[in-house]
């Protein structure tokens, strides 16, 4: 709301208890709209060391100075068709610093300088006391941004928060929002290890925000006025986490083709079968891909090229990781007769692609592949939102039912009524120890304390595990957690987590599993790759874990630190605070 409007900006705190109305937004209409589905809807702002310069408690409207180049980073927001807002901590009014009219006078000054905003919301209460419990809208809790997106009209997905220190980053995340910060002289440096993504100043942010925007919408021209193909193949021959991620994008491919047949690795192969849009699949371990590659011969390379000779598609869109080259299998695809084939690609292609994409480091991998898709000319249509999504009917075979119960309807097996409910009733916490690379597994001892923090708590706990990781997910469960290690397929851990409140979970597979179902997730995520490019997408997130250990941006797949301190400094009742941050879901 505006500070202006007639009402005092505390009001904002009461519209987000009970839902406001949606406004149809006059100051959008006229306003160009992307072809494809936005990226972006609205851009949050923290007010104090974000907009304008902190001073504490100010209760002064001639106090208030902008930060250089606010004005014009959000007049080109503005321009752009995104809305604006601010999401702010003010305590001074719980603390008696200022009133509420100073308040209101003071971001009314901010308007005057920075110009309008289409959504205030402001949280005027005190931290909480330690070991009390505070209100729902103080950052690092969620429920500004949530209550932003709502008066906006838009989801939390949609929504960037921009900011200056950690509280803003796990207040975007623990809603399902972007977060990109700006760090001032007083941010800490793990704050700036730990976010999703750093800007050096307003400008910078906005041009982050732009760029990102665009990739994802703009169609080559190369792209458009083409006869639409009757079969495309995609390719994603990686593990299961990559394959989810690639999911948004190979639903643009298959809204643009009349047949979708994907290429992927055996450990990507139960993943694959969860997205939508692929008509079929074919297997294969690409020896430049898989972490234990076969050495190649001819007749290998033979029998692939005949495959995919069959397959008769006219285009193919290759997606890969960073680190991978799409230029070997571009190199089979031209042998069997595919006419144009899309990848992204910093070598040198030479004859091999058609269409070359380029894609700066660092942006979410879901982007990343949206953006590829949307250069071969297959944009996510406008109906589509850009998040990961599984089968309709994957879920639909009642897994959980499965489950061998006890007859007392508690779910632990024991039958005496008086154990956890298991996975009868939705709404447990599910704690997945196991992870495909050793350095992002949380150390199993640990993974004990937190079943047992998060069942003293009073959370039903539920522990899961691949194929190979019964043992590890009986040891994890130990007293206090239902053990369902070493029986879950892809499919049935789908079903689970979508049933569960939340997923704790390093960076693997089912995190992205569980951003597919909607399911929010507490992230132990070693930090050997970005979390902006690999943490859990658009679905709320709390990240933990020492950001800024020295095993940082390595790509290590094997700890290379003694004691893996990334992860195994990680406390307990953080992972149960997290919970609690996750949990609170606004009215
Ligand atoms: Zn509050």
């Amino acid at each position: 709301m505006r500070p202006g409007s007639g009402s005092a900006p505390i009001e904002g705190v009461a519209r987000f208890e009970s839902p406001a109305p949606i406004e149809s937004s006059a100051p959008f209409e006229g306003v160009a709209r992307f072809e494809s589905s936005a990226l972006f809807e609205a851009v949050l702002f923290d007010r104090d060391g974000t907009l304008i310069h902190d001073v504490p408690y100010n209760g002064d409207p001639d106090r208030v100075r902008p930060v250089a180049g606010a004005r014009e980073a959000l007049d080109r927001l503005r321009a752009a068709g995104l809305r604006i807002g601010v999401v702010t901590n003010q305590s001074g009014v719980a603390r008696g610093r200022f009133t509420a009219e100073d308040l209101a006078r003071v971001n009314a000054r901010v308007e005057e300088l920075l110009g309008p905003f289409d959504t205030w919301q402001v949280c005027p209460h005190a931290a909480p006391a330690p070991g009390e419990v505070g209100c729902r809208c103080r950052k690092p809790a969620p429920g500004l941004v949530r209550a932003a997106a709502r008066e906006l009209g838009t989801t939390p997905g949609r929504c960037v928060v921009v900011g200056d220190i950690g509280a803003d980053m796990t207040a975007a995340g623990a809603a399902g929002a972007a977060g990109i910060l700006v760090p001032t002289p007083v941010t800490r440096t793990e704050e700036v290890a730990a976010a999703p993504a750093v800007a050096g100043d307003l400008a910078s942010a906005v041009d982050l925000i732009l760029r990102r925007h665009r990739l994802t919408s703009a169609v080559r021209s190369a792209g458009t006025g083409r006869k639409r193909p009757r079969c495309v193949l995609v390719a994603r021959p990686d593990s299961a986490g990559d394959v989810l991620v690639t999911g948004p994008a190979i639903r643009a491919v298959a809204a643009g083709a009349d047949r979708v047949v994907m290429l992927c690795g055996p450990r990507g192969r139960a993943a694959a079968e969860l997205l939508p849009g692929v008509d079929e699949l074919i297997e294969w371990p690409l020896p430049w891909i898989d972490p234990q590659p076969e050495p190649i011969d001819r007749a290998m390379v033979d029998r692939m090229v005949d495959q995919l000779t069959q397959v008769g598609a006219e285009e193919a869109v290759l997606f890969t990781s960073f680190h991978q080259s799409a230029l070997p299998l571009a190199l089979v695809l031209r042998l069997a007769g595919v006419g144009r084939i899309a990848a992204i690609s910093d070598d040198y292609p030479g004859s091999l692609l058609d269409v070359r994409h380029r894609v700066p480091l660092g942006i979410p991998e879901v982007e990343r592949a949206l953006s590829l898709a949307a250069a071969a000319g297959f944009p996510l249509p406008p109906d589509d939102e850009p998040v990961l999504r599984l089968r309709a009917d994957c879920l639909t075979v009642d897994y959980v039912a499965s489950q061998p119960g006890d007859g007392d309807g508690d779910g632990d097996g024991d039958g005496d009524g008086d154990g956890d409910d298991g996975v009868a009733e939705p709404g447990y916490v599910v704690v997945h120890p196991g992870s495909s690379v050793e350095a992002r597994a949380c150390p199993p001892e640990l993974c004990e304390r937190i079943v047992t923090a998060l069942s003293a708590a009073g959370h039903r706990v539920v522990v899961t595990g691949g194929p190979g990781e019964g043992e590890l997910a009986t040891r994890v469960a130990g007293r206090h957690g239902v053990d369902l290690g070493g029986q879950t397929s892809l499919t049935g851990l789908a079903a689970i987590i979508a049933r569960a409140g939340c997923l704790v979970v390093g960076n693997t597979g089912p995190a992205h599993l569980a951003a597919a179902v909607g399911t929010p997730v507490v992230s132990l995520f070693a930090p050997t790759v970005s979390y902006g490019q690999w943490g859990p997408y658009r679905v709320p997130a709390v990240r933990l874990g020492d950001a800024a250990a020295a095993c940082r941006h390595t790509r290590a797949t094997t700890c290379p630190v003694a004691g893996h301190p990334c992860l195994s400094t990680v406390e307990p009742d953080s992972v149960v605070e997290a919970v609690r941050l996750l949990g609170e879901r606004s009215p």
